[in-house]
């Protein structure tokens, strides 16, 4: 009822104007896409994704960061308060706010990831016929992974773990021999090298916070598509781990040589699914034996395109923790494998 309420009065026709005034040649610009979800506003693009509003249009829910579907235990409002001029938004629950387009790249980008994005004909087809789908379309384009010659850059200019200390003490202090971690290509250590914009968070860089061993990440093919940057420093530190800032992290896979070649299309006898940064180095250094290959995961890393890479028939086992999280993606990795190959969950995992 409140989605028809509002679609009805929804004005398609303020929406033709910014992307036809686009340069055919270059595309819809970020510039277009923002403007579009501006006019558009915080409640048509939550209500396009699937929010529900309540308290007279003014509180959506639930919140895409934090899930919250309450402001709090006392205040049983949607989390999401939206502001009068409808160009705004925070969620009560985590603190999370920005514009329409914020919301929009939130919301819409979870999807498959699209390519030739910035087609200028097929965003005006796309704006004509329904301005929301445009900036559904744009959001998923725009959640990228970092840039491939950044990633390959960044990895190549960092050290080996040996040689960095805090590193190499964090390794074995996990039991791990920084020797064998880069026997296997497996991580390296950030210096002192200039880092790109999007290996930072809250304004710090990678190197400033301490998270600076990095683990290469890669896609369902097989191309390493980003890293993941490990503190080394004090456990307090929090969040242990970081991906390239403003980029996309999900459906990507650490994998040792093995695993890579089966993403890439080889033959393998069988296959060891961890979670987690410093088991998927454990189980890469240790547990290795030709012919098996091991993937690493973390939240939101598995995929049906990744599950597709796994050759019929090959066992796989899972060693993910015991906890909801380990059992999400054990279940996760069930429903996409158990119909082609035999999955194997110790009971220790
Ligand atoms: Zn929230």
């Amino acid at each position: 009822m409140p989605t028809s309420f509002y679609l009805n009065n929804f004005n398609s026709s303020t929406l033709t104007a910014s992307p036809s005034d686009a340069d055919s040649s270059a595309g819809a610009t970020r510039g277009d896409c923002r403007e579009l979800a501006r006019s558009i506003g915080v409640l048509g693009i939550g209500l396009a994704a699937g929010l529900t509003a309540a308290h007279n249009l003014r509180s959506m829910g639930p919140c895409p960061w934090c899930s919250a579907t309450t402001r709090g235990s006392a205040d049983r409002r949607p989390p999401i308060g939206i502001t009068a001029d409808d160009g705004g938004w925070r969620c009560f629950a985590c603190g999370n706010g920005g514009d329409a387009w914020s919301l929009a790249l939130r919301l819409f980008a979870k999807g498959p990831a699209s390519s030739g994005t910035t087609d200028p004909a097929l965003y005006r087809s796309l704006v004509a016929a329904d301005g929301r789908a445009a900036v559904c379309y744009m959001a998923r384009a725009e959640w990228k992974y970092p840039t491939r010659d950044e990633v390959l850059d960044l990895w190549n200019a960092a050290s080996p773990v040996a040689e960095d200390g805090s590193a190499s003490a964090w390794l074995m202090s996990r039991s791990l021999d920084p020797g064998a971690v880069d026997a296997a290509g497996l991580a390296r250590a950030l210096g002192h090298e200039a880092l790109p914009g999007w290996a930072a968070s809250g304004g710090r860089s990678w190197t400033d916070t301490d998270h600076r061993l990095l683990v290469p990440l890669f896609t369902a093919e097989g191309e390493m598509a980003s890293v993941q940057a490990r503190t080394v420093g004090p456990e307090a530190t929090r969040p242990k781990a970081l991906y390239p800032a403003g980029y996309r992290a999900s459906w990507l896979v650490m994998a040792d040589a093995t695993g890579v070649a089966m993403l890439r299309g080889h033959s393998v006898s069988d296959l060891v699914i961890v979670e987690g940064i410093p088991d998927f180095l454990t189980a890469a250094t240790r547990w290795g034996r030709p012919g098996t290959a091991i993937l690493g995961i973390s939240s939101g890393s598995w995929s049906p395109e990744i599950a597709s890479r796994v050759p019929d028939g090959v066992p796989v086992y899972l060693r993910v923790h015991s906890d909801a999280t380990g059992n999400a993606y054990a279940a996760m990795i069930h429903r996409t494998l158990a119909d082609r190959c035999p999955v194997f969950r110790p009971v220790s995992g």
